[in-house]
Parts: structure tokens; sequence; C-alpha cells
């Protein structure tokens, strides 16, 4: 099946419209401006001017408005699992997670399936490596991908994530059941619709991952791909990565809320500042129910409180 996509001008796109009018079809989906329905070719056209083209005929159609694009090139310094050629245009589950490396909040893992005729959609949605989106812009991005895309949202609340890291379970391996347990869920959620891959933004070697989960009693194996900077590899981890880094966001959200003050990210010298605060006002059990207390923070936050008690 093939897929075209262009970048037409206003005008350019009034003549598509009125070309394919008599094979106007309704299409609900964010952005979507426009879309038709012919033989051998669906039409899609998108307030951004872009038109995309699926189906036998799809090369035919898009060359008669514009030049047809080459397919871009991908420069990636990932490390990991080799991906076949065409990875980025196939259908793939991918997975990541977010708010491990923070001191309040949760850890939030997303994994979403992005078939490969919605490969497009999604990047029209504005989907692309979350590391060049805002937070602001992933909070407007991810309802659209999840209303649109099968996939599942885990937040290990701070409660659980300390009590389960006390009992002595690594980070890695917290992130490796809960990247195990998003994935069953989108795979069950496709009804055996079977992925091409699956790709898991890498945390840890495969072996390593494997070893994390080998108690569970439902692993998934099968076509599963690891590898670093897997969001710039297929916009399914790209999507899922928003998805959870969202879900981070709202949590983090209910959080300061609840304690009165915007909790920072991260694990700096601000986030002692302000984790001593609470500490001074609400106590430390208090403080415990929000962040991972595994954290060097705990210590520096309870050294700071001390001097200021004095
Ligand atoms: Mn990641």
């Amino acid at each position: 099946m093939g897929n075209q996509v262009i970048l037409i001008s206003n005008e350019d796109m009034k003549k598509v419209m009125n070309h394919y009018a008599t094979s106007k079809i309704t299409r609900n989906a964010p952005g979507v401006i426009f879309a038709a329905k012919i033989s051998d070719t669906a039409i899609t056209a998108y307030k951004s001017g872009k038109v995309l083209f699926q189906g036998a005929g799809a090369d035919r159609e898009a060359a008669r408005w514009g030049p047809l694009t080459a397919a871009k090139k991908t420069t990636t310094t990932s490390k990991g699992d080799k991906l076949p050629a065409n990875f980025a245009e196939l259908s793939v589950v991918g997975s990541d997670e977010t708010g491990t490396g923070d001191f309040f909040g949760p850890v939030t893992v997303a994994a979403c399936y992005v078939r490969a005729d919605q490969i497009e959609l999604v990047r029209e949605l504005g989907v692309k490596d979350s590391k060049q989106l805002t937070d602001d812009l992933m909070r407007k991005i991810a309802p659209d991908l999840q209303a649109t895309l099968i996939h599942s949202v885990l937040t290990l609340g701070n409660v659980k994530y300390n009590e389960i890291q006390e009992q002595g379970n690594s980070q890695g391996k917290i992130k490796a059941l809960l990247h195990n347990q998003a994935l069953k869920h989108v795979l069950r959620k496709m009804n055996g619709e079977k992925p091409d891959y699956i790709l898991i933004d890498q945390f840890a070697e495969r072996g390593v991952y494997y070893n994390y989960l080998k108690l569970e009693p439902e692993i998934i194996r099968e076509n599963v791909l690891l590898s670093t900077k897997a969001e710039g590899l297929h916009l399914s981890v790209a999507a899922a990565s928003i998805i959870a880094r969202v879900a981070f966001l709202e949590e983090m959200d209910r959080l300061s809320t609840f304690a009165g003050v915007t909790l920072p990210k991260g694990a700096g010298p601000r986030v002692d500042e302000v984790a001593a605060r609470i500490l001074l006002k609400s106590g430390a059990e208090s403080l415990k129910n929000m962040t991972k207390w595994h954290f060097a923070n705990a210590r520096k936050a309870q050294q700071i409180a001390n001097k200021k008690r004095m």
C-alpha cells in the first residue's frame, strides 16, 4: 500500500477539494478539513496544508498536486537492537516511561499502538520526538492521542513506589514490570491483531530486562526490540512518551495542590529546598508520600529542615 504526503498552498487546497468533491467522505479526525475516497486511494487534507494519499493509487494522485516527497533521512545515534530499514513506517507498539529521575511525583509508563496507516495522522496531531516538545504542548496533544490510539498508561504513585522499592526492588525492575504490564494491556486491547514489532525505549540490556521479569506470569517477548532514543525511531514510542509525560504532569498537579506549593521536577537543590519546607510544615510521612524516598534528596531535605529548626 502506497503512502504519500504533500504540502500545498491554500489555493491548491481549494483545487484539491474541488477535484475530489464528488468522492467526499466524512472523517472526524483532529486537524482534518477534508477527506475523500476514490476507488484505489484515500485522500485526507489537513489544516496545516498537508494532504495525505493512501492506497494503491497514492503516488499517481499525489503527483497531480505536487512533487512527491522523498523518504526522510533519519540520523540516529541510538544504541540497541538493529531495526529494519523501513521501521518508521511499520505498525508498532511502543513504550516509554517518565518520572524516574524526579524526586517528587510518580513513575509513569505508557505503551501505544500506531498502525502503519495511522502514522501520518499521528504526525499531524503534532507528535515528534518528545525531547523537542514542551510540557504545555504535550498537554495539548495527549488527549487527541488517547482518543485516537490504542494505549495503556500506568501511574505508579509514590506510596506504592516506596513500598515496592523498600521490598528490595531496583528502579530498573520497577520500570521493567511497568513496561511489561503496559504492553500486555495494549496487546489485549488489540484483540488478536499483531503489530509488526514492539519497541521499548531501552533502559537496560535485554538480558537484564528479561531477568527482572522472570517471575511474571506473562512476559511479552514476541517481536520485542529494545533501543535507546526510541522516540526518534518510531512515532509509537514518541506518542507513548507524550502520554506518559502528561500522566506524570497531571499527578504532579494533584500533588502540588495537595502540598500547597508547585512541586519542582528533577532532583536538584531547588527540590531539596521545597522538600525541606514541606517537611517542616507537614512532617516526614507527608513528604514521603509524594516523593521517591530512597533518593538522596530525602536526606538533604532533612538536613536543611534541621538547620531551619535551630
Ligand atoms: Mn525513555
